[in-house]
């Protein structure tokens, strides 16, 4: 069988950056108010935001729009290269005002959410599959007495929680003021006394949804993220992509694809933004404003003149990295649970790719072709193998794991496309959210800081509320 293997992330150019190598400006080539560098949710939400007061340019590196929020499409069914799902209907108190970001723009984008239907969640541990682990109805829920003792503990934090402070938030800083303390402990200080195997759990959890383990993450992050796992969930098909796919159809004539900013840089008032377009030609434009939505560990690389705690704050930004596998099969192989966490494979998660379609109804052995979104997370030490391991290498892990769970499944995989993550996904590391990336999202003369890592939290929230931050501090300083 030959699979596809790896799929996407260019990075030449950054890298070359990263090992020494400077650019110079070139005579300017055109001129706009903004420059908004990265074509992500967080980019594009700028752009629609600040289209009809400002002419804008967003330059993206990859050929296609997204970011981590990209779909594909594969005998008629959507499946995510890497966000899955998020839970839209929330609001938030902010300066004074009650609002919901997200409802709002998914309104006003015409976004086909849909509530993903339940079992939403399982996990097969130690060979047992447990549905929908955050509810109480489920007498199956682990095995022991002792071992439901730590789900129970979990949820019953997290409603005390709500309860008594109120609900955490993106923005953080509309979150109670308790958040402040749970940003400096980590998550697994919070549930050190709730058992092995919670805490099994609890690990798997957090590598899937952050890239880490639940003592790297800070306990502001996990708890943010495990309360949404008490809400409802809404997606559509092929994950969140479907946000980046709307904003950008706002956006036509604005984006330049294949083009990777190099070179920041502002004087009186004025900002220039060289990079080298898909011909490999370096280009300057001249801004009013520039929007920084990419990854900002490359900031004090790209960005001149940078105060020098700005710039160290940048250093502090750390990331994940991850490989997506998404695994085409001609018949069904699993059908429990819309996400399926494992305990001891290189994925740590499984999502069907079209459950929001079907509700789960498509079964095993029916004969229909199916999509199956694993994630392999890699962490900041495991950075290197993402860009040194073969297609190969992974694709072996990967169908061993298969194999393990779902016994003869590896003969029904018909291709297995394979994508790189290298610096996409925010470490929410304990005191990071209160301290650097308080400093690190301050703008800096025109040039302002978007992307989720400026949030601290790797999720569309995030995305979306930094992008809306960022075209706010634009409108009020250019009016
Ligand atoms: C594997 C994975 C699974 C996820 N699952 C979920 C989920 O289920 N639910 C959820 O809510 N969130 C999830 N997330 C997080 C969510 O996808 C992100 O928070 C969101 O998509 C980030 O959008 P962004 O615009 O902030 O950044 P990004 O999507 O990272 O966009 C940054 C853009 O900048 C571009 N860029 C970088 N450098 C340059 C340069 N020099 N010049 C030009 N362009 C540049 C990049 O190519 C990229 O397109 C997941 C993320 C990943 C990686």
């Amino acid at each position: 069988m030959r699979y596809t293997g790896f799929e996407g992330e260019n990075n030449q150019i950054c890298h070359s950056i990263r090992d020494g190598k400077r650019y110079q400006r070139k005579t300017v080539k055109d001129n706009v108010d903004v420059v908004i560098i990265g074509a992500g949710i967080s980019g594009l939400t700028s752009a629609y935001k600040l289209k009809d007061k400002f002419s804008v340019k967003v330059i993206e590196k990859e050929n296609r729009i997204g970011g981590a929020s990209k779909r594909g499409n594969w005998k008629g069914s959507y499946y995510s290269y890497g966000t899955a799902d998020t839970g839209p209907d929330y609001e938030i108190k902010y300066e004074g005002r009650t609002i919901n970001f997200l409802k709002q723009l998914f309104q006003e984008l015409n976004v086909p959410w849909q509530k993903v239907s339940d079992p939403s969640d399982a996990f097969h541990f130690r060979n047992h599959l447990v549905l929908d682990p955050f509810c109480r109805c489920h007498p199956d829920l682990p095995t022991s007495r002792e071992e439901r003792k730590g789900f129970e503990d979990a949820i019953s934090y997290l409603e005390e929680f709500k309860e008594r402070y109120g609900k955490l938030t993106i923005p953080p800083e509309a979150s109670p003021p308790e958040w402040e303390q749970l940003d400096k402990k980590s998550l697994r200080e919070l549930f050190a006394n709730s058992g092995e195997y919670f805490l099994l759990f609890l690990d798997r959890y957090s590598q899937s949804t952050f890239g880490a383990t639940s003592n790297e993450i800070s306990a502001f992050e996990g708890l943010y993220y495990l309360s949404r796992e008490l809400d409802e969930r809404y997606t559509c098909p092929g994950g969140n992509a479907c946000v980046s796919e709307a904003l950008s159809n706002h956006l036509e004539g604005k984006i330049e694809l294949n083009s990777t900013a190099v070179l920041v840089e502002q004087e009186n008032d004025t900002c220039y933004v060289t990079y080298v377009d898909a011909q490999g030609s370096e280009v300057t434009l001249e801004s009013r404003s520039v929007i920084m939505a990419c990854p900002k560990h490359y900031a004090p690389y790209i960005v001149k003149g940078l105060p020098e705690d700005q710039k160290r704050a940048f250093r502090k930004v750390r990331y994940d990295s991850y490989i997506v596998a998404n695994v085409f099969t001609n018949d069904v192989i699993y059908d429990a649970a819309f996400a399926t966490y494992f305990d001891d494979t290189i994925f740590t998660d499984m999502i069907i790719a079209d459950w929001i379609v079907t509700s789960g109804n498509k079964k095993v052995g029916s004969g229909e072709p199916e999509v199956y979104t694993l994630y392999c997370p890699m962490g900041e030490r495991g950075r290197y193998k993402v860009l040194t391991e073969t297609a190969e290498t992974w694709i072996s892990q990967i169908t061993n794991g298969i194999n393990r769970y779902f016994p003869r499944a590896e003969k029904k995989i018909v291709d297995i496309r394979l994508f790189r993550y290298g610096h996409h996904y925010v470490l929410g590391y304990p005191g990071f959210i209160t301290g650097p990336r308080t400093i690190a999202k301050r703008p800096f003369g025109n040039i302002f800081f978007a992307k989720d890592d400026m949030q601290g939290v790797p999720c569309l929230e995030s995305a979306v509320w930094s992008g809306l931050d960022a075209a706010n501090g634009i409108l009020q300083k250019m009016g």
